[in-house]
């Protein structure tokens, strides 16, 4: 899997973090860090809530 993370679209709100805060990177201000992620196979399921629970929706599934 592969998730397109969109700091412009994200409001700081630390949902992706609680749920996979080995997957998603937050900068110093709290915003998600720019980039395209290769989700480990293991950690699917996590990333994928973490994206539906995303308030901004700045979390893009590219590649299931
Ligand atoms: S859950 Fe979404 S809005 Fe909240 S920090 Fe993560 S990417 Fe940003």
């Amino acid at each position: 899997m592969k998730i397109q993370a969109k700091e412009s679209l994200c409001i700081a709100a630390g949902r992706c973090v609680a749920v996979a805060e080995d997957v998603f990177e937050l900068d110093a201000d709290g915003f998600v860090v720019d980039g395209e992620i290769e989700v480990p196979a293991d950690r699917e399921d996590a990333a994928f809530q973490a994206a539906i629970l995303c308030p901004g929706k700045a979390l893009i599934i590219v590649e299931e």
